[in-house]
This record gives structure tokens, sequence and C-alpha cells, in this order.
């Protein structure tokens, strides 16, 4: 663990999560929590296709702290918003793109599904990847997207308003791949601030033939042993079984794949969380959106 945050990452290239824990220890209770820290930093349950460096560069981050945000995401989303509106950007919700067509000029004509049409020089895909190949014709990622499996999960948030037990704030499963945290003991997520708002998860394995009543019944069951008496205190839950949480889950043979902000269609470029070779999750759609940014500025 201590030499966690100096590990040579040019040495780990090319080696998937299992090889590089297999390296880092024989002690199996060690190379077990080396796992459970994994999915916990990246959320990706696939020790022998994912890239160490990309596993190994996430915990390195999670190791420095965690921020459990006030309010919980929208916050971030509605600075965000607000930042961009002052800034002028006009902003359209409900309002999906349905293709992208280049046009013989050189520019790009955005097809909105309520028939409104947006012409513009340069564009920045940021949705689903595979939606790209129904979304443009010829699609420049093609053969890289039929590659790409999203890293997915179950999740029950719940709101209670007491807890059974208050001692039991954080759980990860050893032998099966669950977590438990109470995130209202960090962050201020309910209106009175006397709710207890916690998240049950179960990590999906790649292509994972989802049964979501089975899944809803493990995460239930997961949470009668942490918080036993739970359901009779419940104000509200919501359950998804089969939930994406990264588009991507970076394989190894993909970390030299996704250097470039822009496609092989000039002035189209993409960001999002599958979008960089070496970050996923928020760092990922943060670190490639960013890069796209200064790249279209430049021309
Ligand atoms: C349960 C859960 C827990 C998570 N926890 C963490 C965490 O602790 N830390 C972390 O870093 N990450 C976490 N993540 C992952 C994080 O939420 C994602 O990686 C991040 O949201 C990806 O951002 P994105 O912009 O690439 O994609 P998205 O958030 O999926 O955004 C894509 C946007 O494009 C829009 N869109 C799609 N198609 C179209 C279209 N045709 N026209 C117009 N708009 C379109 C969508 O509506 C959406 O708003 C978690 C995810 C889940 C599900």
């Amino acid at each position: 663990m201590v030499t966690l945050n100096t590990e040579n990452m040019q040495e780990i290239e090319g080696l998937t999560y299992q090889e590089w824990v297999e390296n880092k220890t024989k002690l199996k209770k060690v190379q077990s929590l080396l796992y459970i820290l994994g999915r916990l930093a990246t959320y990706c349950e696939a020790p022998k296709e994912a890239s160490a460096k990309v596993m190994v560069s996430h915990l390195q981050r999670v190791m420095r702290g965690i921020i459990y945000v006030d309010g919980g995401w929208q916050t971030i989303v509605n600075q965000l918003l607000d930042q961009a509106c002052g800034l002028g950007l006009q902003i359209r919700d409900q309002s999906p793109v349905r293709d992208i067509r280049k046009q013989k000029e050189g520019q790009f004509e955005i097809n909105i599904a309520n028939s409104d049409r947006i012409i513009a020089n340069q564009v920045l895909y940021t949705g689903n990847p595979h939606d790209l190949n129904e979304m443009i014709d010829d699609n420049p990622l093609k053969n890289l997207i039929e590659d790409i499996t999203p890293v997915k999960a179950g999740s029950l948030d719940v709101a209670l308003e007491n807890l059974p037990d208050s001692k039991q704030t954080f759980a990860m499963g050893i032998d099966n791949p669950f977590y438990f945290s109470l995130h209202s003991k960090y962050a201020d997520l309910s209106y009175d601030g006397k709710s207890y708002i916690l998240h049950v998860l179960k990590y999906h394995y790649p292509n994972e033939k989802v049964d979501s009543r089975k899944v809803k019944k493990e995460l239930e069951e997961f949470l009668d042993r942490i918080q036993p008496g739970w359901r009779e205190l419940v104000i509200a839950s919501r359950c998804l079984p089969n939930i994406t949480v990264n588009h991507r889950l970076p394989k190894v043979e993909e970390e030299s794949k996704l250097t470039s902000p822009e496609t092989a269609i000039s002035n189209l470029y993409i960001a999002g969380d599958w979008a960089s070779p070496l970050a996923i999750l928020s760092e990922g759609a943060v670190h490639s959106g960013k890069k796209a940014a200064m790249a279209m500025l430049s021309k």
C-alpha cells in the first residue's frame, strides 16, 4: 500500500490489473484487498481485462481523498450551467440530436429530434460512443467502438428516517462485489438535514446478463446484513439494477487508442468518460473535455 503512490506508470504499461496485483504480492489477503480497492476507485469489476495503468492511477487519486458534494452532483451541474449561461452560452435541453451530417462546404448540419437544425463549423460529441454509429455516416471510430464495453452496476439509493446501526457507515464485500456507504454522513443530502441517505451498489462483470429483480433483492439483502430493520424506516428508495457507470471499460489493449480529441473527420471532436485513454469516470470526462476544447480553440 505504501508503494502504491510511487508506482512507475511506464513500467506497468501493458499489464492487466490482475497481472499487476499478482506481481505486487503473493499474499492472497493483500491481493483481495487490492481488488476491493480497485473496484472502489474505478467501479470496474474486470481485473483480467482492465488496464493496470488506468486502475492504479485512479487508485492513487482516490487515496489522496474524495469529496462528497452537498446536494449531490446536481450541485456541480447547476453551477456549471450558471457559469455557462453567464458566458452567453445557449443551452437547449430536451432536444436530443438525431444525426450529424458533414456538408460539402465542410460545415456540419446537426439535426435535432424536434426538426430544428443547427449549422456549425466544429462539433464536440459527448454522448454514448455506441450512438455515434447511428448519428453519423462513415463513423470514423466505428472499429474502435465495436470493442467498447460499458462499466455497469446495480444501484440502490435509500432515504431513512433513522439508522438502525449508527456504527455501520461503510462496507465493501470481500468475496462478493457489493458496496455500502452512508453518504449523508459526509454531505447534506436532504432538505431538513435529518434523513439518512445511503447508497448500496453491486459492481457488474463486463457484459453480465442482469436479472433486475434478482439484483434488487441482492442489494436489499446486503443492506439487511449491515442495517437490519432498515425496511421499516424507509422514506424513499430508488433501485436502478443495471445503470451505466462509465461508457468504456478501460481495457489494457486500448491504452494507446483515443489519444487525439479530433476524429478522422476534420473538426469532429469527442469527449466523455470513455474518450480519454488513461482516465475514466468524471476525471476522464473533464480531462477529455478540456483537451478537446483547447484543440478546438487553437484552430
Ligand atoms: C451510481 C454511479 C456512481 C458514480 N460515482 C462516481 C464517482 O464517485 N466518481 C466519479 O468520478 N464518477 C462517478 N460516476 C460516473 C460518472 O457519473 C460518469 O463517468 C460521468 O457522468 C460521465 O460524464 P459524461 O459527460 O462522459 O457522460 P454522461 O454523464 O452520460 O453525459 C452525457 C450527456 O449527453 C446527453 N446525450 C446523450 N445522447 C444525446 C443526444 N443524442 N442528444 C443530446 N444529448 C445527448 C445525455 O443526456 C447526458 O446528459 C458514477 C456513475 C454512477 C451511475
